[in-house]
């Protein structure tokens, strides 16, 4: 994250190792929204605690994907709330079964709140709770259901096009699965414009939201691109990372920590040949986890 970003942006709170930051722009939104709004409730009061439930779903979530990909081995600290949504910054291992399980993590939640709210809400109807919870207990419900069936189109970068990257990874590889994922999500966005327009709802959040879904597919593209070129590279067979089992390349890149001279540590042994000075861990460039040499040798 550039120095930029932490001004647009402030603190909420941290919680298990997790900072959730609020975009600025959220509140902008925020009261537009609720100045737009047909009130469904006598007061206002539910009508901004139904905008920040949304939002607090929303978060649990994106808390999802961070435990997730956390409980597999990977790098997740940091959730960002914007007007649109929220991301998890998540890092999981780069491998098949550890990304499917931080992407599926986060619609796990909001089916974990679809079949509470289903069994808990028919309950309500002739109970003591005052009319206004009850309808805002249902819209909760409609609210998370929404989120759920839009977080599952298969659009990538849409949980449903992520799962389904995962999926294809298991039978065409990392960069292929990412190429494949990506046309259909540039397809599906193209498709998701035609049928707004279509349908005469076509708003300026549908362009916003279509051109972050683009932007995202065309990163997608140059990633499968590095990933191939990455996969094409010379390894040094005999090693394998201890944590996500690639071997390492044949290449300098990875630093002298007392001299600071690039060099291939695979084959001096992780002592530098400049220096004479030894790394006490290596690092993985694909998934960034350090362990000792000796762990890189494979037995
Ligand atoms: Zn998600
Ligand atoms: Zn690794
Ligand atoms: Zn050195």
């Amino acid at each position: 994250m550039g120095s930029g970003m932490s001004q647009q942006q402030f603190r909420l709170f941290r919680v298990f190792g997790i900072t959730v930051f609020l975009h600025w722009s959220w509140f902008l939104v925020a009261v537009y929204e609720l100045s737009q709004r047909s009130s469904q409730y006598p007061s206002l009061g539910w009508n901004i605690a139904e905008y920040l439930a949304l939002f607090g779903i929303v978060l649990l979530h994106e808390f999802g994907h961070s435990l997730a990909c956390r409980q597999v081995g990977g790098n997740a600290d940091q959730i960002i709330l914007w007007p649109l949504g929220g991301v998890a910054f998540v890092n999981p291992p780069p491998r098949a079964g550890a990304v499917l399980w931080s992407i599926a993590a986060g619609p796990l939640v909001n089916v974990g709140l679809l079949v509470l709210l289903s069994v808990v809400n028919p309950f309500l109807h002739g109970s003591a709770l005052p009319a206004s919870a009850v309808h805002f207990l249902w819209r909760l419900w409609w609210i998370n259901f929404s989120l759920l069936a839009f977080n599952l189109l298969p659009i990538y970068p849409l949980d449903g096009g992520q799962i389904l990257r995962a999926l294809l990874w298991f039978v065409l590889g990392r960069s292929r699965s990412l190429y494949v994922a990506a046309t259909l999500g540039v397809v599906g966005t193209a498709g998701l414009v035609v049928f707004a327009v279509a349908r005469h709802f076509f708003s300026f959040w549908i362009g916003i939201m279509a051109f972050f879904l683009l932007s995202q597919c065309w990163r997608g593209f140059r990633e499968a691109k590095n990933l191939s070129a990455l996969a094409k590279m010379p390894r040094h067979a005999g090693f394998a990372c201890p944590s996500c089992r690639a071997q390492p390349l044949q290449a300098r890149a990875w630093v002298c920590p007392d001299c600071r001279q690039p060099f291939d540590t695979f084959a001096h042994g992780a002592v530098c040949p400049g220096c004479g000075g030894a790394s006490p861990v290596t690092g993985c460039p694909e998934c960034r986890q350090a362990h000792p040499f000796a762990e890189w040798v494979c037995r």
